[in-house]
């Protein structure tokens, strides 16, 4: 089965320890995510191509509890449609992003928890090409399964 990235440079993939692909400003080395084409804090055009750490701490986070308007794009419907989390993940001291998150079960998701960038199946089109996304994934402990 082909597997294919929802958009092209949002994450390094395939990969086993993938990454999100920010910018970062040579002039005042603010970090963004998505790269942009300028610096939002200063202006300065073409941001440095700039990895993004693969963990990072829910800032704080909320459940998608209804099909979101087009262009969503899943492909579900309102019977097929699933909840899932959003949250807001600091990582490192550089950004806060905003992702879905693997977990959407409100006795799961803690705010300060260590959260881990996974790519996630998003839909499968037609003729069978699955569509992946970026989520992040709690981080379970040492040795607990
Ligand atoms: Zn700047």
């Amino acid at each position: 089965m082909t597997e294919i990235a929802f958009a092209p440079d949002v994450f390094t993939w395939p990969s086993d320890e993938p990454r999100l692909i920010g910018g970062r400003c040579p002039s005042c080395a603010a970090v963004t995510f998505p790269l942009k084409p300028s610096c939002p804090r200063c202006g300065t055009p073409e941001l440095d191509r700039h990895l993004l750490a693969r963990r990072g701490t829910l800032w704080t986070w909320t459940t998608q509890d209804f099909l979101p308007k087009e262009p969503y794009a899943s492909g579900e419907t309102f019977e097929t449609f699933r909840p899932y989390g959003v949250g807001l993940v600091q990582l490192g001291d550089e950004v806060r992003v905003e992702a879905r998150l693997t977990e959407s079960d409100p006795a799961v998701l803690q705010f300060g928890m260590e959260v881990e960038l996974a790519i996630v199946p998003f839909r499968v089109d037609d003729d069978g090409t699955k569509v992946m996304t970026y989520a992040f994934q709690p981080v379970r402990a040492e040795g607990v399964q």
